[in-house]
């Protein structure tokens, strides 16, 4: 269809001259590059120093999940207030956690959770 024809069709149909615009303007547009892979959307709202700082909230929190007590050897960096609702990555909203715990508390607050932070908040 041309885009003449197209606009008439949509003038007869009682479109507005804002969506006919809005239309014409979205058939004009060049088509998009492909796009390069994205890179994982949690890695990326991570610091850069990612990977020093969680090594800093392990240390000050002597490996000990701060949901269970347990010493882990394979500690997770959980996000307190999740990155996925607006918390930050400062380290105040990091706790060590372990895997089991920060599985199960999945994208919520500890207060939801239901589980105190031992120690209270960092
Ligand atoms: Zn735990």
């Amino acid at each position: 269809m041309k885009i003449s024809a197209l606009i008439r069709a949509m003038a007869e149909a009682g479109a507005s001259i804002d969506l006919i615009v809005a239309t014409v303007e979205k058939i004009e547009a060049p088509a998009s590059p492909p796009s390069a892979p994205l890179p994982n959307a949690r890695q990326a709202l991570l610091p850069r120093d990612w990977q020093a700082r969680r090594v800093r909230v392990f240390e000050r929190d002597n490996y000990e999940c701060r949901y269970c007590g347990k010493v882990c050897v394979d500690p997770h960096c959980d996000h307190i207030h999740p990155l996925s609702r607006g918390g930050s990555s400062d380290e105040g909203n990091l706790v060590t956690a372990c895997p089991t715990c920060n599985l199960r508390k999945k994208d919520r607050t500890p207060e939801e959770w239901g589980v105190a932070l031992i120690g209270g908040r960092a």
